[in-house]
Protein backbone atom coordinates (compact mmCIF):
# COMPACT_ATOMS: atom_id res chain seq x y z
CA UNK A 1 0.00 0.00 0.00
CA UNK A 2 1.36 3.30 -0.86
CA UNK A 3 1.17 6.19 1.23
CA UNK A 4 -0.47 9.77 -0.06
CA UNK A 5 2.78 11.36 0.27
CA UNK A 6 4.68 10.42 -3.55
CA UNK A 7 1.28 12.42 -5.39
CA UNK A 8 1.20 15.13 -3.20
CA UNK A 9 4.98 16.07 -4.28
CA UNK A 10 4.43 16.92 -7.79
CA UNK A 11 1.30 19.13 -6.99
CA UNK A 12 3.16 20.95 -4.51
CA UNK A 13 5.39 21.65 -7.13
CA UNK A 14 2.98 23.20 -9.40
CA UNK A 15 1.32 25.29 -6.79
CA UNK A 16 4.68 26.71 -6.02
CA UNK A 17 4.35 25.24 -2.07
CA UNK A 18 7.45 25.53 -0.43
CA UNK A 19 7.19 23.20 2.20
CA UNK A 20 9.27 20.41 1.81
CA UNK A 21 8.46 16.73 2.23
CA UNK A 22 10.20 14.61 4.82
CA UNK A 23 12.28 11.70 2.71
CA UNK A 24 11.56 8.64 4.02
CA UNK A 25 14.86 6.02 4.29
CA UNK A 26 14.94 4.04 1.23
CA UNK A 27 13.02 0.11 2.31
CA UNK A 28 15.29 -2.51 1.60
CA UNK A 29 14.56 -4.31 -1.20
CA UNK A 30 14.40 -7.97 -2.43
CA UNK A 31 16.19 -9.14 -5.63
CA UNK A 32 13.47 -9.35 -8.29
CA UNK A 33 12.76 -12.47 -9.68
CA UNK A 34 14.16 -12.69 -13.35
CA UNK A 35 11.01 -11.38 -16.28
CA UNK A 36 10.38 -10.72 -19.92
CA UNK A 37 11.18 -7.67 -20.52
CA UNK A 38 8.17 -5.63 -19.77
CA UNK A 39 6.24 -3.11 -22.41
CA UNK A 40 5.70 0.49 -21.11
CA UNK A 41 2.07 1.51 -21.99
CA UNK A 42 2.37 4.92 -23.58
CA UNK A 43 2.28 7.90 -21.24
CA UNK A 44 -1.27 9.11 -21.10
CA UNK A 45 -1.30 12.88 -22.04
CA UNK A 46 -1.57 15.77 -19.20
CA UNK A 47 -4.47 17.90 -19.20
CA UNK A 48 -1.69 20.90 -18.18
CA UNK A 49 1.38 22.51 -19.58
CA UNK A 50 4.17 22.92 -16.85
CA UNK A 51 6.54 26.08 -17.51
CA UNK A 52 9.15 26.82 -15.59
CA UNK A 53 9.92 29.87 -14.68
CA UNK A 54 13.03 29.81 -16.88
CA UNK A 55 11.00 28.58 -19.75
CA UNK A 56 9.09 31.91 -19.11
CA UNK A 57 11.70 34.40 -18.85
CA UNK A 58 12.97 32.60 -22.44
CA UNK A 59 9.69 32.91 -24.16
CA UNK A 60 9.18 36.80 -22.80
CA UNK A 61 12.85 37.66 -24.38
CA UNK A 62 11.69 35.91 -27.56
CA UNK A 63 8.52 37.89 -27.50
CA UNK A 64 10.05 40.98 -27.04
CA UNK A 65 12.89 40.25 -29.46
CA UNK A 66 10.12 40.28 -32.23
CA UNK A 67 8.48 43.21 -30.86
CA UNK A 68 11.64 45.47 -30.70
CA UNK A 69 12.51 44.01 -34.36
CA UNK A 70 8.82 44.78 -35.64
CA UNK A 71 8.12 48.44 -34.32
CA UNK A 72 10.78 50.84 -34.20
CA UNK A 73 10.84 52.29 -30.68
CA UNK A 74 14.55 53.46 -31.13
CA UNK A 75 13.51 57.16 -29.67
CA UNK A 76 11.58 55.45 -26.99
CA UNK A 77 14.65 53.62 -25.65
CA UNK A 78 16.19 55.77 -22.36
CA UNK A 79 17.62 52.26 -21.04
CA UNK A 80 19.22 49.33 -22.42
CA UNK A 81 19.68 47.37 -19.33
CA UNK A 82 16.21 45.10 -19.64
CA UNK A 83 15.60 42.44 -17.03
CA UNK A 84 12.75 39.84 -17.24
CA UNK A 85 11.49 38.45 -14.11
CA UNK A 86 8.52 36.22 -14.90
CA UNK A 87 6.88 36.62 -11.96
CA UNK A 88 8.12 40.66 -10.61
CA UNK A 89 6.03 43.77 -10.65
CA UNK A 90 7.26 45.69 -13.74
CA UNK A 91 9.71 48.49 -13.17
CA UNK A 92 11.89 50.69 -14.53
CA UNK A 93 14.53 51.41 -11.53
CA UNK A 94 17.03 50.32 -11.04
CA UNK A 95 16.98 47.78 -14.06
CA UNK A 96 13.54 47.65 -16.66
CA UNK A 97 12.07 44.59 -15.61
CA UNK A 98 9.55 43.05 -17.65
CA UNK A 99 6.92 40.29 -15.79
CA UNK A 100 6.60 37.26 -17.83
CA UNK A 101 2.69 37.85 -18.06
CA UNK A 102 2.42 39.40 -21.61
CA UNK A 103 4.62 36.95 -23.47
CA UNK A 104 1.97 35.88 -25.15
CA UNK A 105 0.71 39.38 -25.78
CA UNK A 106 3.13 41.38 -27.74
CA UNK A 107 0.93 45.05 -27.85
CA UNK A 108 0.89 44.53 -24.23
CA UNK A 109 4.52 43.58 -24.03
CA UNK A 110 5.28 46.78 -26.04
CA UNK A 111 2.99 49.25 -24.08
CA UNK A 112 4.99 47.60 -21.06
CA UNK A 113 8.28 48.30 -22.17
CA UNK A 114 7.87 51.88 -23.25
CA UNK A 115 5.96 52.47 -20.11
CA UNK A 116 9.06 51.86 -18.24
CA UNK A 117 11.40 53.46 -20.49
CA UNK A 118 9.26 57.26 -19.95
CA UNK A 119 9.77 56.23 -16.71
CA UNK A 120 13.85 56.88 -17.70
CA UNK A 121 13.08 59.52 -19.66
CA UNK A 122 11.35 61.50 -16.96
CA UNK A 123 13.66 61.29 -14.49
CA UNK A 124 16.39 62.77 -16.40
CA UNK A 125 17.78 65.91 -14.19
CA UNK A 126 16.67 67.91 -17.61
CA UNK A 127 13.60 66.81 -17.18
CA UNK A 128 12.76 67.62 -13.26
CA UNK A 129 11.80 71.08 -13.56
CA UNK A 130 8.62 70.92 -16.28
CA UNK A 131 8.14 67.64 -14.36
CA UNK A 132 7.40 69.61 -11.33
CA UNK A 133 5.51 71.77 -12.64
CA UNK A 134 3.19 69.36 -14.40
CA UNK A 135 2.67 67.42 -11.73
CA UNK A 136 1.82 70.43 -9.67
CA UNK A 137 -0.61 71.79 -11.63
CA UNK A 138 -2.65 68.42 -12.33
CA UNK A 139 -2.86 68.61 -8.30
CA UNK A 140 -4.71 71.53 -8.46
CA UNK A 141 -6.64 70.83 -11.23
CA UNK A 142 -7.53 66.95 -9.46
CA UNK A 143 -7.25 67.49 -5.81
CA UNK A 144 -9.55 64.43 -5.29
CA UNK A 145 -6.64 62.09 -7.28
CA UNK A 146 -6.57 58.79 -5.57
CA UNK A 147 -3.38 59.05 -3.80
CA UNK A 148 -2.79 55.01 -3.43
CA UNK A 149 -3.15 51.66 -5.43
CA UNK A 150 -5.40 50.35 -6.82
CA UNK A 151 -7.39 53.66 -8.49
CA UNK A 152 -3.35 55.44 -8.09
CA UNK A 153 0.00 55.02 -7.91
CA UNK A 154 1.70 53.76 -4.95
CA UNK A 155 1.10 57.21 -3.41
CA UNK A 156 0.09 60.86 -4.47
CA UNK A 157 3.27 62.07 -5.77
CA UNK A 158 3.02 58.22 -8.20
CA UNK A 159 -0.05 58.96 -9.25
CA UNK A 160 0.45 62.77 -10.13
CA UNK A 161 3.92 60.91 -12.19
CA UNK A 162 1.49 58.62 -14.18
CA UNK A 163 -0.79 61.23 -15.09
CA UNK A 164 2.11 62.57 -16.68
CA UNK A 165 3.74 59.31 -17.99
CA UNK A 166 0.33 57.91 -19.57
ZN1 LIG B 1 4.88 53.34 -14.15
Amino acid sequence: MRTPVPLLAPLALILGCSQTLPSAPPAPRAPEPAQATPISPPAPELPVTISTTEELEAETKDALRAVLRTHDVGRWVFTRDIAIDAFAIPHSHPVLTLHARYRKSPDRLLLLFVHEQLHWYLDEPAKQPGLAAAKAELAQRYPDHPGGLPEGGFNSDSTLLHLVLC
